[in-house]
């Protein structure tokens, strides 16, 4: 009993805070570096690209690349750091310090939702000719599996690809692709037989300098603004079988792996970014003066915050679950099927909530929460819906 109480007050005089049972100085470091990144490469400039409809990302990308931001868990052969998910975490929490959802969604599809495939299940050409340029910020990527006709059931896509000699002829549309008029290569999901069951899907990379491929339409948004999403088409397109991820038939099981990735991107917005709505809301209700007083001083209102901030407690602990159980090398499916789920709704709530206490002034644009208002619809539709995430946990719990 003595001996384990020394050993807690030991360890209490070792850390500073709670983060630092998780993170130590060179977590510190990098965490530094994208930070400085965001501040000056991106929050700098937002305000000009959400006013354009689309941000540089080749620049920015480059940029990313040459700092070795764009692969932190990835093979180092491949340009990757090899790091552990601890950093990648470092990464995507300050990643969500961006002032609206645009450039991380648009950072993540790069990082997060059209790489890790090639990355688990692509030749080493692939690796070489498409994985290396995206990590080093020379190719920008998309990832492409929506189709007019088919969202939260993927398995209704109708995007064909054929087997022709030493290639594959790609024939359909996809919609809603976020990079689409800026990517060089999309990892496409495409059909590859007729047969019913997940068998008939196909994981390719398809470069868009290709003959047959159109960006047919810039899509224009609620929010996100900063993000360029496109509907794309493909007529005829020829791609060498070498682009093939993986095996025939495979791609739906590949792409269900990859959704993981995408849809855990997501969680430290939950905590990171709606601290900075908090931060910011409370700043301007110290200052607000209403009947009299200052609007923190009304009861009601410090309690929502407590709230709130009790909610994000929760969420974040639960992705530093998520993080000791993939570093553990367990399945965390349905923990980060429930944590997108959760994380997308508190952003919601809080994103409208924080509105709300800044009056009229949270309804124009110059300010920030209105921002954040109209990108927070994004997380309960885009990468599964929130329906979708119910259904996969019901799934997973056998009901
Ligand atoms: C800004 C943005 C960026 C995107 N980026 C990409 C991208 O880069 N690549 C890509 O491939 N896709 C992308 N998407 C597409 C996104 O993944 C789909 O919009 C999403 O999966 C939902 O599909 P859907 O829009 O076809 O909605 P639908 O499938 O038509 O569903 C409509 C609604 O029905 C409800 N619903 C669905 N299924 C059920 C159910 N089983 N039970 C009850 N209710 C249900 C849900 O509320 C859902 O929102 C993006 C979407 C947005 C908005």
């Amino acid at each position: 009993m003595e001996e384990n109480r020394i050993r807690e007050n030991q360890m209490a005089e070792q850390i500073a805070g709670p983060d630092e049972l998780y993170f130590n100085e060179e977590h510190g470091m990098l965490r530094q570096t994208v930070k400085d990144f965001v501040t000056k490469e991106i929050n700098a400039h937002l305000d000009e690209w959400e006013a354009k409809g689309e941000s540089p990302l080749h620049d920015l990308f480059k940029k990313m690349g040459d700092l070795g931001l764009l692969g932190i868990r990835y093979d180092e052969a491949y340009g990757g750091q090899g790091l552990d998910y601890w950093y990648e975490l470092v990464f995507l929490e300050e990643l969500a310090h961006i002032e609206g959802l645009g450039l991380p969604v648009a950072i993540a599809v790069q990082t997060h939702m059209a790489t890790p495939a090639i990355a688990e299940f692509g030749s080493d050409y692939l690796k070489q000719t498409y994985l290396r340029p995206a990590l080093a910020g020379d190719m920008v990527t998309s990832i492409a599996v929506t189709e007019p006709g088919a969202g939260s059931d993927v398995s209704a896509l109708a995007t064909t690809a054929k087997r022709d000699g030493d290639t594959y002829v790609i024939n359909g549309s996809k919609t809603f692709i976020t990079n689409g008029t800026q990517a060089d290569f999309l990892t496409l999901l495409a059909r590859t037989s007729e047969k019913p069951g997940y068998h008939s899907f196909s994981l390719f990379v398809v470069p868009t300098d290709l003959p047959g491929f159109e960006v047919s339409k810039k899509l224009d948004k609620l929010g996100m603004r900063s993000s360029d999403t496109a509907e794309l088409f493909f007529d005829d397109l020829r791609i060498p079988v070498e682009n093939l991820i993986g095996e025939e038939g495979e791609g739906f099981i590949y792409q269900m792996r990859q959704f993981q990735h995408e849809r855990y991107s997501v969680l430290p917005s939950a905590y990171i970014t709606t601290m900075d709505m908090i931060n910011m809301t409370v700043d301007y209700l110290r200052q607000r003066i209403v009947f009299g007083k200052p609007l923190i001083k009304q009861q009601v209102l410090r309690h929502r915050l407590a709230e709130w901030l009790t909610e994000i407690e929760c969420i974040k602990q639960f992705t530093y679950h998520i993080v000791r159980m993939k570093s553990a090398g367990l399945d965390a499916t349905r923990e980060i099927t429930m944590g997108k789920l959760k994380a997308a709704r508190l952003f919601q709530e809080i994103a409208q909530g924080c509105l709300q206490m800044y009056g009229g002034m949270g309804f124009m644009n110059e300010t920030l929460i209105s921002r954040y208002y109209r990108d927070s619809r994004v997380f309960s539709v885009g990468g599964g819906a929130d329906e979708v995430m119910c259904e996969v946990i019901g799934k997973l719990e056998g009901f």
